[in-house]
């Protein structure tokens, strides 16, 4: 908290004191969404790349001065962040680039990049004196509190809205995880609006991405860990699957700031990727008219949100990094977990791939070209998923436990 100043609405400019449960702009209506301003200046002076390489801390932990955290709360035990880069010749090949950067974000404790928002709100509520923290989330974000709350040990407790629809993988994961699970008869939209009502009647710590400020300080920390993976040479391009918008807004957050304090000279161009059955940012993004809900047709479940809170954010974020957006089909997902899968090693949920599915088609029409350096983000793991894994994956071989029918069917060419 040392280096935070205040939150500024994004809409109107009123600006805040930083109190851990202040979540919208008062003055727009409850509306306005927040930001967080830090001193840069001071940062700057008591920080440095050196410093940042000495710290031995492994996790989202290690950009203390970044994060707008008081250093003495108690933190979540699992380690959050910290995941792997792989610089994959034949997935660029696949894509038609010749060098992608991949990060594997589904290799966070709970499987998703959502526990970089999770773990920060778990220490926000701690700081707002809530013990219950409650979220509506179509699977991660849930899945993710729920894991970040148990590993606070019995201190605290997660009360989780889902749209029925959510997938029984990260339901399961959930209820493993000790949290109150409420499976709402309605759409995503519908389960926030009765979050926030409970949330608001029992005066629950909020972990709605969309309006608490804190959680993007949270998703921002995936950007700042690529920067300091790649060494602080910014690839051209940096792409994301976009949903409710706070991760591509979190990740131009995180560029930003690293700008501002000197780590980085550049800020890529951000890709923001949805699913053609579900794409109102997009199209807000291309007509330049205000949002307009849409449908919630994709099976790609984390980014299937019909009505998004962030997309002010995340197309400021996309706006000024110079960046563009594009939808992908279902197909053209499922056929990118294969590739991704078959040619890294890397399983990603739909809405993990998402991304990269994205990429290609701009490759494909020569937005991105060939020789520009791309970073893209596995955002979630396949596993919590398996339904739509195995609808882009298919059917196993099947015979017999015999020799010879096992090579009848090789040589019939079903598989191999
Ligand atoms: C939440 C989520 C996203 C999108 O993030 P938003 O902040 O909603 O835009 C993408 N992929 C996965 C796996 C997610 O869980
Ligand atoms: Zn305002």
């Amino acid at each position: 908290m040392k280096y935070v100043k205040k939150l500024v609405c994004i809409d109107c400019g009123e600006e805040y004191d930083a109190e851990p449960d202040k979540y919208l702009c008062s003055k727009c209506d409850n509306e306005g969404i927040l930001e967080v301003e830090y001193d840069y200046n001071k940062i700057k002076e008591d920080w440095s790349i050196e410093d940042l390489k000495a710290n031995e801390d492994l996790s989202i932990w290690r950009y203390l001065p970044l994060l707008p955290v008081k250093e003495e709360t108690p933190r979540p035990s699992l380690r959050v962040g910290w995941t792997p880069v792989y610089d994959s010749d034949v997935l660029a090949q696949e894509l038609g680039l010749e060098e992608i950067y991949l990060k594997d974000d589904g290799l966070n404790p709970t499987g998703s990049l959502k526990d970089r928002a999770s773990a920060m709100a778990v220490v926000k509520a701690q700081e707002a004196g809530a013990t219950t923290v409650a979220c509506s989330s179509t699977g991660n974000a849930a899945s993710s509190l729920a894991g970040n709350v148990a590993s606070m040990g019995g201190k605290m407790d997660a009360v989780i809205f889902v749209p029925e629809r959510a997938p029984m993988g990260k339901v399961t994961q959930l209820l493993i995880y000790g949290a109150e699970v409420v499976s709402v008869q309605g759409s995503y939209e519908e389960a926030y609006y009765l979050s926030d009502g409970a949330i608001k009647k029992w005066d629950w710590y909020n972990r709605n991405a969309g309006i608490n400020p804190y959680l993007v300080e949270g998703k921002k920390t995936v950007s700042l860990e690529l920067a300091e993976q790649l060494n602080f040479e910014m690839p051209d391009w940096l792409v994301f699957s976009v949903g409710d918008g706070c991760t591509i807004a979190g990740a131009w957050k995180g560029l930003y700031d690293l700008k501002q304090i000197g780590f980085i000279d550049k800020i890529p161009k951000l890709i923001g990727v949805q699913a053609e059955g579900c794409a109102p940012i997009t199209k807000s993004f291309r007509t330049e008219k205000p949002l307009e809900t849409t449908s919630e047709d994709t099976l790609a479940d984390s980014i299937a949100v019909g009505k998004p809170r962030n997309y002010k954010k995340a197309l400021n974020a996309i706006r000024e990094s110079d960046g563009t957006m594009v939808n992908v089909s279902d197909e053209e997902i499922l056929d990118m977990m294969v590739t991704v899968g078959q040619t890294t090693g890397v399983f990603g949920e739909p809405a993990g791939v998402t991304g990269f599915a994205g990429l290609k088609k701009l490759v494909d029409q020569g937005v991105v070209a060939k020789e520009d350096k791309v970073a893209a983000v596995i955002t979630g793991n396949g596993l919590k998923d398996i339904t739509n894994g195995k609808k882009a994956a298919g059917e196993p071989l099947e015979v017999p436990p015999n020799l010879e029918l096992l090579e009848k069917t090789y040589k019939r060419g079903d598989r191999f």
